[in-house]
């Protein structure tokens, strides 16, 4: 198996949130376009049966021949499911829509959790050589996302700036907190990004204040602003980094991925870490 304490191997990360629409997807494709963009290779995995990263970054349904589900369902090799995109050093395991039966199908399986993580581990990964990988996780506490969990080092949450946006993060820190009892004690959070964010707007302000006040440190510096450029850009087939590389959305993707970058840095990137980031919300 891929040794994941060897320093060449990649940095996991899932980006998670059980409510649809926040932009997970969005994040996962730009911030996966803003790593590349820092000399990182990064291998996106759409673990979302409704496919968007892998059409938003190209990839029609009909050019995903095999895709996630055969890698945990049939237990393909990841080296015969990953493809390459039109951007360099950007690889993508894209979803198809077979996935969402994926859950029910593999409930009996003893290593159903374990799944990914496994597949990301197989020696076939090694000669892609990527620095991090990004899971683009289905807006659910499901199967899936606990596949996308057990394979992480850490978790991305995007947190849409509006009323609620608090109050299902601890839900999804009950899950995490399970995750790591039963199977991944290492698991970190890696940060929260605060998404479709708008500063004239009061309400944006408050939400991000108290979300600054409750997670602290957890909360990226980086805000993600809401940019018609941004939500552009899938249909383009493109991350906003190419699309519109000026835009505010493109140039908030790249300071997110530096504030990333700074705390991983390629040529350490799985050294372990000291501080436990996993704080109770
Ligand atoms: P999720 O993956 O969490 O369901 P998406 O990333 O698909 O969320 O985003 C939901 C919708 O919001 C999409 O239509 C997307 O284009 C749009 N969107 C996401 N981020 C931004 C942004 N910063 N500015 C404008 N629109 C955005
Ligand atoms: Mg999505």
């Amino acid at each position: 198996m891929y040794d994941y304490k060897d320093a060449s191997a990649p940095r996991i990360l899932a980006i998670v949130n059980q409510k649809g629409g926040v932009g997970k997807t969005t994040t996962a494709i730009n911030l996966a376009a803003a790593l590349v963009e820092q000399g990182a290779r990064v291998l996106l995995v759409d673990l979302d049966p409704q496919g968007n990263a892998s059409t938003g970054l190209g990839v029609a349904p009909a050019q995903r021949q095999l895709s996630t589900y055969d890698l945990l369902v049939d237990e393909v090799s990841i080296s015969a499911v990953v493809q390459e995109t039109s951007i360099p050093g950007l690889l993508l395991c894209p979803a198809s829509s077979d996935l969402s039966s994926a859950d029910i199908e593999l409930v009996s399986r003893e290593k159903r959790s374990f799944l990914l993580h496994d597949a990301l581990r197989q020696p076939d990964m090694a000669p892609f050589d990527v620095d991090y990988v990004l899971i683009d996780c289905p807006p659910s506490l499901n199967l899936l996302t606990v596949n996308g969990l057990v394979a992480s080092h850490a978790v991305l949450v995007p947190l849409q700036t509006e009323f609620f946006a608090l109050e299902g993060l601890s839900q999804l820190m009950l899950t995490i907190r399970e995750v790591r009892q039963a199977a991944n004690p290492t698991l970190r959070i890696e940060g929260v990004v605060l998404t479709m964010h708008d500063l004239r707007n009061r309400l944006a302000q408050q939400v991000e204040s108290d979300a600054r006040e409750a997670l602290g440190d957890l909360v990226f510096k980086t805000t993600i602003p809401r940019n018609v450029r941004v939500s552009e850009a899938p249909s383009y087939a493109q991350p906003v980094l190419t699309y519109d590389t000026a835009s505010k959305g493109a140039v908030a993707y790249r300071a997110l991925a530096r504030e990333i970058l700074a705390r991983n840095p390629l040529s350490d990137r799985n050294k372990p870490e000291e501080e436990d980031h996993g704080k109770e919300i």
